[in-house]
């Protein structure tokens, strides 16, 4: 049982000791959504960035973490940028089956800290790959 504050403290309710001197902790495993990460608690930037140019391979590091390692088209597909996804509705507008399976980054930028920019073998060069997207980009094995 959780005791709440009675009316009229000013006492926290939930994090307030409850009885028998037990208190009541909040926390959260594991990184939080989105949505309840708001725009100040980005993913930390990874601490290597690693372009395997022969296997086509970008293996992105974040520290004590085993390197997650993206395809170069999987990333040029994964791209979110307005000439790839219609800003009003969401939908993907690059059809993925023109992207050629050899394409190649030919550069990478970070953008501030928060994301890195690559361009692609095809001239492409507006997507912008934040580090929590790059995270949720699958993995490959
Ligand atoms: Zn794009």
């Amino acid at each position: 049982m959780v005791a709440l504050a009675p009316p009229g403290s000013c006492e926290p309710p939930l994090l307030g000791p409850a009885p028998r001197g037990r208190v009541i902790r909040i926390a959260v495993d594991g990184p939080l959504p989105i949505s309840a990460m708001g725009e100040t608690m980005m993913r930390d930037a990874p601490t290597d960035i690693r372009l395997r140019r022969a296997d086509r391979i970008l293996e992105v590091t974040w520290s004590h973490q085993e390197p997650r390692r993206f395809r170069i088209r999987q990333l040029r597909c994964a791209c979110a940028c307005a000439a790839c996804v219609d800003e009003m509705t969401g939908v993907r507008t690059l059809d993925v089956d023109t992207v050629p399976e050899d394409i190649a980054i030919t550069d990478m930028q970070l953008v501030g800290n928060y994301a890195v920019k690559f361009v692609f073998s095809d001239g492409h060069n507006t997507g912008i790959y934040s580090w929590d997207r790059l995270y949720e980009l699958k993995n490959v094995t």
